[in-house]
């Protein structure tokens, strides 16, 4: 392998013949993030072209957050939040409800996306259980990626990550991915044993960045709300204009119950997750029988110095310099997409919003050397990519400037090249 590897100087692989795989080599101490650049212990940079596993939209080191975040943290950095409350939590909350897409009003919080997504499932089946309406099933669509807690891997796709938890999780049925004109696939009698149906709207993330359809999905999502299936849209990579528009959801007509934030909800700073859902679900745990409540609750709930991130990172987002970094990502991806077409190593090149995917040509899959030799290869020219087996996406903070999205196209240029002068 190395003598026909991609990888030019000696980048430090680790070649393990028993395994065949490469490893990735020892990790970058880095000191230092500014913008879409991070920058390690000798003043190397490197451009976060997939901004940070999907978290960053603001850039790193935003000084407008870091002032705010330490003044909240002086004044209040975290209390208990049962009977208790506070400002940032309030405030993010009413903020949240006037943007999300549909009828939510009510703002559950948590730690991250795989927590955001615990709570939903737990809220949708808890909604009928109080009701003693027997809908214990829940739908989900194939390939799909919810987070790496039990709940949200029994609602994932199977992979090799949760092959030795495969006892443990509990049964889902999956469906296939929306298509223009296909059918629903299941009996439509038989969604009345349905409690609720998870998706990542128009995306699939860690599932390999497949974009579907958003007008067969909406089309799903009407038959299940016929049939009183409640709607989980998992937008924990895609919120916050990752699709360009501020949900993915904001593309449907039919509107979800329950909602999933995280990832880009603090712009990348902090962790925190929230589960949005409607007043029909918040009055069906409202009741003086206590076996009704929703017993669930992390210790940091509703962080304030969380909340405070998220705030400001919305302050951020919604500037007309914000919003004309993301069409100018859209833009420029089209014209990426355009060139790419000249590479026959370069498959099924596409687009959504600020998020460009395609996949190179190989016989691969997550744990494959050529995964391996990928990152490699946009390492050496200071590019920080991870693959999703032979899927190369660029999702990039919004404050990438053109000459930094530049040099990550120019890399994937250099790439094919050397990929079809292989051939
Ligand atoms: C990343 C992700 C999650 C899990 O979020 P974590 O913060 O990593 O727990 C859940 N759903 C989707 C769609 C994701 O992309």
């Amino acid at each position: 392998m190395p003598a026909q590897s991609l990888v030019e100087r000696d980048a430090k692989v680790i070649w393990h013949p028993d395994t065949q795989m490469l490893t990735e080599p020892a990790p970058i101490p880095v000191v230092r993030g500014e913008g879409a650049l991070l920058i390690d212990e000798q003043g190397q940079t490197y451009i976060d072209a997939n901004a940070s596993w999907w978290v960053n939209t603001i850039g790193h080191g935003h000084p407008l957050v870091a002032e705010k975040i330490a003044a909240q943290a002086r004044q209040l950095e975290h209390c208990i939040f049962a009977c208790l409350t506070h400002e940032p939590a309030v405030q993010l909350a009413e903020r949240l409800l006037q943007v999300l897409p549909g009828t939510c009003s009510r703002i559950f919080y948590s730690d991250d996306g795989s927590t955001s997504v615990e709570v939903a499932l737990k809220m949708a089946i808890q909604y009928w259980h109080n009701q003693g309406i027997p809908r214990t099933k829940i739908l989900a669509l194939e390939g799909g990626y919810h987070g790496d807690t039990f709940g949200s891997m029994s609602v994932g796709a199977k992979s090799v990550f949760t092959a030795p938890f495969e006892p443990y999780l509990f049964e889902v049925t999956y469906l296939p991915l929306p298509e223009a004109e296909k059918p629903f696939p299941l009996d439509e009698a038989s969604l009345q044993q349905y409690a609720a149906f998870i998706f990542e709207p128009l995306i699939q993330g860690a599932g390999g960045m497949r974009m579907y359809d958003a007008a067969a999905l909406d089309a799903w999502l009407q038959t299940c709300r016929k049939h009183d299936v409640l709607l989980i849209a998992d937008e924990v990579m895609t919120g916050f204009y990752r699709t360009g528009k501020m949900f993915a959801c904001d593309y449907l007509q039919c509107k979800p119950d329950i909602i999933c934030l995280s990832k880009g909800l603090t712009g990348g700073t902090l962790p925190l997750g929230v589960t949005a859902c409607t007043e029909k679900i918040y009055e069906a745990f409202l009741s003086r029988d206590k076996r009704k409540t929703f017993f669930h609750g992390h210790s940091y709930t509703a962080n304030p110095i969380a909340c405070v991130a998220a705030l400001t990172s919305l302050d951020i987002l919604q500037t007309t310099s914000t919003q004309h970094q993301i069409r100018r990502i859209m833009t420029r991806h089209q014209e990426f997409l355009q060139k790419l077409q000249a590479y026959s190593c370069f498959r099924n090149a596409r687009c959504l919003g600020t998020i460009a995917a395609f996949e190179v040509l190989s016989e691969s899959n997550y744990t494959s050397p050529l995964r391996d030799e990928l990152y490699l290869f946009y390492l050496e020219r200071g590019v920080l990519m991870r693959p999703l087996g032979n899927t190369l996406y660029i999702m990039p903070p919004y404050c990438i400037t053109d000459a930094q999205l530049q040099r990550v196209y120019e890399a994937t240029y250099a790439l094919g090249d050397k990929l079809l002068q292989k051939a």
